[in-house]
Parts: C-alpha cells; sequence; structure tokens
C-alpha cells in the first residue's frame, strides 16, 4: 500500500503525540513511554492502523506499538486516532523499515508481533525482503520474549507457502495453521479483521494464517 505523496505529512507526523519520533533512543525503555508494564505488542506493516486500533480499544491492558515504512499511510493512521472520541493511551507508532526492528526493541521486550497481508515480494531476488523470510525471522527472534508469538495472516498463497518452509530453517514451529481461516470453527473465534483482509475476503480469497513460536 503507498499512497501518493501528500504534502505536509512529514510535518504532520512530526508534530504527532502518537508518533515516536526517536525510536532508537527507546530501546528497553518501552514500558516508560506506556508508563506500565503491560505487555507490548507491534504490527509491522500496519498500514492506516484498524487492526492495532481495534486491538488497543479491546485489550486496554496491552500496549500497541506500529510500525509503517510509509509517511503517507501513516498519516491516515494519525488521522483515525485523532477522530478516536477517547484517546487510545495504549498505541503509539513508528515510521521506519522493519529491517531495523533490532534497533528499536531490547531483547525480549516484545511480547507478540503481527505481520498482516504483509507486502509478497514475488520476485525470488527480493525474497529477503519479505516480512515472514528467515532473515526477518532472525530479527524478530533478538526481540520477541521467550515464548513469544508471532502470529502472519495473508490472502496469498505462495507468500504462505514460502512463509511455512521458512520455519524450519530459521528455527521455528508452527503451533496453529488455517488455510481458510474465515471457516476455521476455531482460528475465526478470536479474528480481528485487517483493512486488506476486509478487502480480500471480500472478493472471496481466503485467509491463511500462521501463529508460530520458537522450536526451542
Ligand atoms: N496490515 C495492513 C492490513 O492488513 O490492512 C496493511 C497491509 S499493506 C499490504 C502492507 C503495509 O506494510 C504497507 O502499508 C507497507 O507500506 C508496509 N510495509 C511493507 N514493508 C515494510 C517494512 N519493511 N517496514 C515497515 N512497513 C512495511
Amino acid at each position: 500500500m503507498r499512497l501518493r505523496n501528500i504534502s505536509g505529512s512529514r510535518e504532520i507526523i512530526g508534530e504527532s503525540r502518537f508518533v515516536i519520533h526517536d525510536p532508537e533512543a527507546q530501546k528497553g525503555n518501552w514500558h516508560k513511554i506506556f508508563g506500565n508494564n503491560d505487555p507490548i505488542r507491534i504490527e509491522i506493516g500496519m498500514g492506516k492502523g484498524r487492526f492495532l486500533m481495534d486491538m488497543a480499544r479491546m485489550f486496554p491492558s496491552v500496549n500497541y506499538v506500529g510500525i509503517e515504512k510509509y509517511s503517507s499511510v501513516l498519516l491516515r493512521a494519525i488521522q483515525k486516532m485523532e477522530k478516536e472520541e477517547k484517546p487510545l493511551s495504549n498505541v503509539r507508532f513508528i515510521r521506519m523499515d522493519a529491517e531495523m526492528i533490532g534497533d528499536v526493541f531490547g531483547e525480549g521486550e516484545v511480547d507478540r508481533i503481527y505481520l498482516n497481508f504483509s507486502d509478497p515480494w514475488p520476485k525470488d531476488r527480493h525474497a529477503k525482503r519479505r516480512l515472514p523470510s528467515r532473515e526477518f525471522l532472525a530479527r524478530y527472534d533478538g526481540i520477541l520474549k521467550e515464548d513469544g508469538q508471532i502470529e502472519f495472516k495473508t490472502d496469498n498463497e505462495d507468500l504462505f507457502r514460502f512463509a511455512l518452509e521458512e520455519l524450519e530453517p530459521a528455527g521455528w514451529k508452527a503451533e496453529r495453521v488455517s488455510y481458510d481461516l474465515h471457516h476455521d470453527v476455531d482460528m475465526r473465534k478470536d479474528n480481528i479483521m485487517t483493512e486488506y483482509e476486509e478487502r480480500f475476503s471480500s472478493m472471496g480469497n481466503p485467509i491463511y494464517k500462521y501463529v508460530i513460536v520458537r522450536q526451542r
């Protein structure tokens, strides 16, 4: 998802109270930002932030950090936050490329990672850029707590099969897998839809999901 370059978006982001502007300086100190010891869960590639905000409303005792690469997209999430009747004190945003995630969160600081409808990067030579690739799994390993989980959803079958193949060599294992989440009696129970999920499932596409943990 890359929206047109919206003029002024960098300025609005620069002034937003919902955005952490120096995320590297917060490494190891995220609980201080939220002022509590509640778990910290992050969505990488949050887009316009609907999933993250819905989760934050439902689970006020969990802290959520949304990570988005593009200013023009982050701007939409900020605008959505500004419209909330009651500000969501358990949400913050970061504009960054997730490649640098290890510079922003300390070891074991993150309780859960959500990857929702990550860009597929279909060319083989771009496999390392896929968010569920072994290269990214190694980065997540550095920040996720010992029994932490990663949840990944997509409607892209090729990307999902690739993601499953990456698990074993990268030291992860699947706890739960669904090839049709919306018809999976068990896994659909606690499902919160993302923007892309709503769009693709309304076109009749099955939604794939895994929940993974480390092998050790
Ligand atoms: N998660 C949202 C959803 O399910 O509706 C948005 C999905 S959209 C297809 C993927 C988003 O991930 C885009 O907004 C894109 O800019 C962001 N993204 C892709 N690669 C990223 C990266 N390396 N770091 C941070 N964000 C990234």
